[in-house]
C-alpha cells in the first residue's frame, strides 16, 4: 500500500509570479496604466482572518493602492479575488462606478477570471 501525503507549503514565487499576471492583466484592461502609480498586494495572509480580500487606498499617495488577499482560497477563488480588488481600484481610480461598485465587483470577478483562464493568463 502506498501512502501518499502533501506538505501544505504554498509555492510563494510561484503564487507572487501568478498575482503580479493577475495584476498587470487587469491593468491593462481596465486601462489604468496612467491612473495608477502602484499596487502592493499582500498575499501572506497574515493581516486577513475571515475574509477573502480588501483594498484601501494609500494614505500618502491616493495614486497607490494596498491589496490584502488571503491565500487560504482554492486558485480560482484566489484569482477571482484579486480581479475584484482590482475592480475597486479602478472604480476609485477613474471615479467611475457602474451602479453599486460590491455588485460590479462581484458580476466582474469570475466573468475576467475564466477569461484570463482562455487566454492563458494564469
Ligand atoms: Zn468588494
Amino acid at each position: 500500500m502506498t501512502k501518499i501525503s502533501t506538505l501544505y507549503e504554498p509555492d510563494q514565487d510561484l503564487l507572487n509570479s501568478l498575482t503580479c499576471k493577475v495584476v498587470e492583466w487587469c491593468i491593462t484592461r481596465f486601462c489604468l496604466q496612467e491612473k495608477v502609480e502602484r499596487v502592493t498586494i499582500d498575499i501572506s495572509g497574515l493581516k486577513i482572518e475571515d475574509w477573502w480580500g480588501d483594498c484601501i487606498e494609500d494614505d500618502e499617495n491616493e495614486a497607490c493602492y494596498i491589496i490584502n488577499i488571503n491565500p487560504r482560497q482554492s486558485l480560482r477563488d484566489f484569482v477571482a479575488t484579486i480581479v475584484h480588488e482590482m475592480v475597486h481600484v479602478k472604480q476609485w481610480a477613474t471615479g467611475q462606478c457602474q451602479g453599486e461598485g460590491e455588485r460590479e465587483a462581484n458580476r466582474l470577478q469570475y466573468e475576467l477570471t475564466d477569461i484570463m483562464w482562455k487566454e492563458n493568463v494564469v
